[in-house]
């Protein structure tokens, strides 16, 4: 099996599961514990984290407030700053946001606050009218995502977040999928909040974090309990998902320039040898600002579908955002870029990662171009 899904999760890098060790086996202690030396070591090993984490985005170890993935950590930023009073509020995003920030922000829509949605163009990018739409609107709050986890498109916020500090917006940017793949950082940015999850950076599971700018005051917790995470995030730290998390960040903070562009040659050399067996292919999103490793590709006249089930044991990739569970659902947005049906439905994700090898990324090409070719492969008569 050649994996390239790394946009729905990553392999756990070696070097993270060697760090991780340890605190699984012997070092298990309550990172709160104060009165032993378990509990010590725990709590220095999250203290460590918290700075590794804190580097790779230029932010202070006490802004990263861990949480159990970007879903909890894009919930906690919006229900945290929104729902004291929704019905007096009003909230700005984007048409192809993660569902974990859409489906919170819809939900608080239904309980009274004013939301508007902002459209990308046909290369998935926000334009200049998201400038006119701030001023007219003059939200509350925006929640603008720094890279899209489907088309893999890298919006240039800086300038939309500084007009809304101007006009004292509160700024959220789900940088998920930008973590460890471009240099973010958060200070220069203008985010008063970032959300961030180890998994799609080689790190483990079900740990992340939510960084919370300390200018920000007006922020009310989703758990309630020991008052861990200063009050903010109750429960007991992961402190094995941390210390991986950290490590992630570590790595991928050492690495970045050099895996950026590692990653974007075999992003191209993927594109050339698939296009040597199947030459009809559009690229869904910008051609160019996109993170390394993403192509949302329409592979003219097929059917994803068919393709990924024939595929299924020899191939990893997707159809549509695996981060949702019913992947059948058609993808929004692959519909905000104004895709016909047709092009929908012959359009996959492939993302590749730095442990991807030249040999695989070839051999998955070939693969794919023979089997698209084949005419199993087609969208039936009715469909095209
Ligand atoms: N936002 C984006 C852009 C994502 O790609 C994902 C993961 N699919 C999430 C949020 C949710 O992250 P997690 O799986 O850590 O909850």
């Amino acid at each position: 099996m050649i994996y390239l899904d790394n946009n729905a999760t990553t392999a756990l890098d070696p070097e993270v599961l060697e760090a991780m060790l340890p605190v699984l086996k012997t070092h298990y202690g309550n990172a709160s514990s104060a009165s032993h030396s378990l509990g010590w070591f725990a709590a220095e090993l999250v203290q460590i984290a918290r700075e590794q984490i804190a580097a790779l985005i230029n932010a202070s170890p006490e802004e990263i407030i861990f949480t159990s993935g970007a879903t909890e950590s894009n919930n906690m930023a919006i229900k945290g700053f929104l729902s004291k009073d929704p019905a007096l509020l009003s909230a700005l995003t984007s048409n192809i946001e993660h569902r974990s920030v859409l489906e919170p922000l819809n939900y608080l829509h239904s309980e009274g606050l004013e939301l508007n949605l902002a459209k990308v163009n046909s290369d998935g990018l926000l334009d200049n009218s998201l400038q006119d739409q701030l001023e007219e609107l003059n939200p509350n709050f925006i929640s603008l995502m720094l890279a899209n986890n489907e088309i893999g498109t890298i919006q240039d916020l800086k300038l939309i977040f500084d007009r809304a500090k101007a006009m004292r917006i509160v700024t959220h940017s789900d940088a998920t999928q930008a973590l460890g793949k471009i240099s973010i950082d958060v200070k220069k940015l203008g985010a008063d909040m970032m959300s961030i999850s180890a998994h799609k950076i080689h790190g483990p599971t079900g740990i992340g974090a939510l960084y919370i700018s300390k200018g920000l005051n007006d922020f009310a917790p989703l758990l309630h309990g020991g008052g861990q995470e200063q009050g903010l995030r109750s429960g007991t730290l992961n402190v094995a998902g941390i210390v991986g998390f950290g490590k992630a960040c570590e790595v991928a903070n050492k690495l970045l320039k050099n895996n950026s562009n590692q990653t974007k040659e075999l992003t191209e050399l993927f594109l050339k040898t698939l296009k040597e067996t199947y030459p009809d292919i559009e690229i869904n999103g910008h051609p160019e600002k996109r993170i390394p490793g993403n192509l949302n590709l329409i592979l003219k006249g097929t059917d994803s579908a068919k393709l990924s089930a024939s595929l299924s044991t020899k191939i990893a990739f997707s159809t549509s955002s695996s981060c949702q569970s019913d992947s059948s659902k058609p993808s929004h947005v692959l519909r905000a870029l104004g895709l016909s049906a047709k092009d929908k439905k012959s359009s996959i994700r492939i993302g590749l990662s730095r442990l991807n090898s030249i040999q695989e990324v070839i051999e998955a090409a070939k693969l794919l171009g023979q089997e698209a070719n084949k005419s199993e492969a087609k969208l039936s008569r009715n469909e095209t």
